[in-house]
């Protein structure tokens, strides 16, 4: 395959499509919680079915399907997982323009999810038409993945890689075409007080929960700030802080319950289970000094999961980056994410995976979320780019 051969195939990538499948995906609300996803991915499964890919649609929560695209290689090379999400987070307040009509100005698509993940979501489409109109061989397999909840539990990825085998996999999330190989993770602990109720005017007879969870809170602020004292080469130290807290329920009672919810972000390196074991032993050494304190864990929140990473000398790391410096004439930086994301479900099945899009995470859930065209254009080139050269054939996984 020659070089001009792949300038050819990307230079195929016209905005104009890209431009108007962003804006009907924007006009069908994907918000997470408040709608489902099956507007959007009845959309990306029939844009699917009109490439010629092999497409399977499957509830991963009732009423809410993922979308699985392959396109079959002839011969048994490696598998490429392309995955973005299908929802977006609710519409914020403070939007200056219609969240949901695909408003096009500046050079710019404005709407909620044009910068997560709707953008990379058409720039991973067309980057798969120009493969499929420019007849390129692939030595190997590329499965599409559009998932569903992505900003609440991931309950779409993590139903989407049962079963599933993969050698590499692409997250679509805004990351300025950096190349994201590690993310943090979260774990939301619902730490509860309980106390015993009491008429307010004899206090004494109850045992004030709210009371009670001072001490909770004292001892979780000074084993947060602690967690500064470990950082990951990338990302930096895990933090933590209490982000929710409930009490009382009338205003003449003395409370029987306190409850409150830690937000605990974790890195590369850090385990579910060594936190959760870190967390309870905070709880059991402040409850061994009140024989009145009774405090647990009373469930989890959910989260998109735990942290992970995929090392830098990782062949698929190598070629994102070329990749990249093909499309733009620049190296990328290769970073780690500040925030959770479905990387870590491919990771749990073996594939090496990085974070790699379009846009920019901080124009993402917030009023006037927007992506530039070029920057969808210049995303479909090197995802295209990216196939090419991992699937090449004869070259080997
Ligand atoms: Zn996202």
């Amino acid at each position: 395959v020659s070089a001009r051969e792949e300038d050819r195939v990307r230079d195929a990538i016209r905005p104009e499509p890209l431009v108007w499948m962003l804006i009907d995906l924007i006009r069908l609300p994907s918000q997470n919680p408040g709608d489902d996803e099956r507007g959007v991915a009845a959309y990306v499964a029939e844009a699917c079915r009109r490439l010629g890919l092999e497409v399977t649609t499957s509830d991963a929560l009732p009423g809410r399907p993922n979308v699985v695209a392959r396109l079959r290689a002839s011969g048994t090379g490696a598998t490429l997982v392309l995955n973005t999400h299908l929802d977006t987070v609710p519409a914020s307040g403070g939007w200056t323009v219609d969240p949901f009509a695909g408003e096009v100005r500046e050079g710019r698509v404005w709407g909620l999810g044009a910068g997560d993940a709707k953008g990379q979501l058409v720039a991973m489409l067309g980057a798969l038409r120009a493969l499929v109109e420019s007849r390129t061989p692939l030595g190997g397999e590329v499965i599409f993945t559009a998932v569903v909840d992505e900003e609440l539990g991931s309950q779409g990825a993590r139903a989407v890689v049962r079963g599933l085998k993969a050698d590499y996999a692409v997250v679509g999330e805004p990351t300025r075409l950096r190349v994201g190989i590690a993310h943090r993770g979260s774990l939301r602990p619902r730490i509860v007080v309980h106390g015993r109720s009491a008429h307010s005017s004899t206090p004494r007879l109850g045992i004030n929960a709210i009371f009670k969870m001072r001490k909770i809170l004292e001892a979780l602020e000074q084993y947060v700030e602690g967690l500064d004292a470990s950082r990951h080469p990338l990302i930096g130290p895990p933090s933590g802080t209490v982000t929710i807290i409930h009490g009382g329920h009338k205003e003449s009672a003395v409370p029987d319950r306190c409850e409150i919810v830690l937000d605990r972000r974790m890195v590369p390196g850090e385990s579910p289970e060594a936190v959760v074991a870190e967390i309870k032993g905070v709880l059991r050494r402040v409850a061994a000094t009140d024989p009145d304190l009774r405090v647990d864990i009373e469930g989890y929140l959910p989260t998109s999961g735990p942290p992970s990473e995929t090392p830098r000398d990782a062949r698929l790391v190598g070629v994102a980056v070329e990749a990249v410096r093909e499309v733009t004439g620049v190296a990328p930086e290769i970073y780690g994410a500040g925030f959770g994301c479905d990387m870590t479900h491919f990771r749990a099945i073996g594939a090496e995976a990085v974070i790699l899009g379009p846009g920019d995470i901080d124009r993402a859930h917030r009023a006037d979320e927007y992506i530039g065209i070029d920057e969808l254009v210049e995303g479909a080139q090197v995802y295209t780019t990216l196939m090419r050269r991992l699937l090449r054939p004869g070259a080997e996984p």
